[in-house]
């Protein structure tokens, strides 16, 4: 047995392996898509036809079927992955195409090279159109380097399927597929070149799990604001260069254990994701706004003057008290309280800001509630009594 007898068996073998390697990543919630692991496993049942042939007509017309059966997976597997429009219809109404033209060139034609440039044309477009859908929404590194692993694909396909049909001049009996060039050259650059579209679609998968992950434990599952260690992290990821500096607003829901009473937990955590709108809104273009737990959250405005943050308050608490309740069935006004404070020295003034804003807002609860009340300086908290701390900014 040579080299290239042995060759034959290295792809039907290496693509059982990695459908099965998918295959297990989808079962543990990992791959997006059991599509990855069909089309592997076709792939390696498409080259098995060179290792185990049984007719040559019967070969030639399952193995192209197989082989687009794995383009239109590859094709869905990536559509899915970039959660684009799936265009089922289309494809499904190309791939029929593909099977009526591909059973008259089987089963009346004949003609070998007609049959594998359909076939490879087939599949590149199968794959390739999807990819240029979802061209414009890759932004991850590894997105980007699962579109080029693909690209290869469709390259290295397109670039045989030309090559042979119009400059050699090989055998045009579907017998003589088995040891044409062409099949040692489908063999040689799917365990080269090709062998990084898998490689690159694991990659793509494994980043886009760690980003999942990463959400999940970075964020409110309620309302989709960072929570308290998400927020720690996105002050840690800002550029050490800029220093901490702005101010901390704390809000918390006036008297929500009642609307919790009166309308039920349903309509109280619709209540919650309504204050997650307003400082969403709020901190759209600057500033991480966090849910710190029940219905208490924390904004932290980088480089805005504390005047600037009460200002923003103020809107907040306005914006937030004339929202039209009726909509989510609530027929009083809901309120919210806020405190502010200015951070003072960078990062470890963070947490005492926060701490102070928490005490502003203690304050204007004990005030009477729906006001925005600020934190003084601390280097100038002992000099005001506690009549005068904080000074409260009533509507
Ligand atoms: P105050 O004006 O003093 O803030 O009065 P309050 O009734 O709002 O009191 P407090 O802030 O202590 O209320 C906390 C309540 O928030 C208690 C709890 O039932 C409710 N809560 C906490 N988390 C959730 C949640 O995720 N959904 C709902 N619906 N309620 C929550
Ligand atoms: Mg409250
Ligand atoms: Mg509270």
């Amino acid at each position: 047995m040579g080299a290239s007898d042995v060759i034959v068996y290295v792809p039907p073998v290496l693509f059982a392996m990695i459908a099965l390697a998918f295959l297990v990543l989808w079962y543990m919630g990992i791959a997006t898509s059991w599509q990855w692991s069909a089309g592997f496993a076709q792939t390696g049942a498409g080259f098995a036809f060179s290792a185990f042939p049984i007719s040559p007509v019967f070969d030639a017309f399952v193995s192209g079927l197989i082989f687009i059966g794995a383009a239109y997976c590859y094709g869905s597997a990536v559509l899915l992955h970039f959660k684009a429009p799936m265009h089922r219809l289309e494809r499904r109404l190309f791939a029929l195409g593909y099977l009526v033209v591909h059973t008259y060139i089987i089963f009346v034609t004949a003609s070998l090279r007609d049959e594998l440039l359909l076939t490879d044309v087939t599949f590149a477009v199968l794959l390739g159109s999807a990819l240029c859908v979802v061209i414009p929404k890759a932004s991850r590194p590894a997105d980007i380097a699962m579109i080029v692993g693909s690209m290869i694909v469709v390259i290295d396909t397109l670039a045989r399927a030309i090559f042979f049909y119009f400059f050699t001049e090989a055998g045009n009996q579907l017998a003589d597929f088995v040891n044409s060039n062409y099949n040692l050259a489908v063999h040689i650059t799917t365990i080269t070149i090709c062998i990084l579209f898998p490689f690159s679609a694991l990659g793509a998968m494994a980043s886009a799990a760690i980003d999942r992950h990463r959400d999940e434990s970075e964020k409110d599952s309620l309302t989709r604001l960072l929570n308290r260690r998400g927020f720690e992290q996105a002050v840690d990821r800002m550029p050490q260069s800029i220093g901490i500096q702005g101010a901390v607003l704390i809000c918390d829901i006036d008297h929500f254990k009642r609307v919790n009473d009166e309308y039920g937990h349903a309509v109280g955590d619709k209540v919650i994701v309504a204050v997650a709108d307003e400082l969403r809104h709020i901190t759209a273009s600057y500033g991480h706004a966090a849910r710190f737990g029940g219905e208490e959250f924390v904004v932290f405005l980088p480089g805005v003057s504390l005047e600037h943050a009460v200002a923003i308050a103020q809107l907040l608490r306005v914006s937030f008290s004339d929202r039209d309740w009726h909509l989510i069935g609530i027929d009083h006004q809901v309120t919210m309280s806020l405190g502010v404070s200015a951070i003072e020295d960078g990062k470890s003034g963070l947490q005492a800001a926060i701490d102070r804003a928490d005490r502003a807002l203690y304050s204007a609860k004990a005030s009477g509630r729906n006001q925005v009340a600020v934190a003084p300086r601390s280097s100038t908290q002992n000099f005001l009594s506690a009549h005068n701390w904080p000074r409260r900014h009533r509507a």
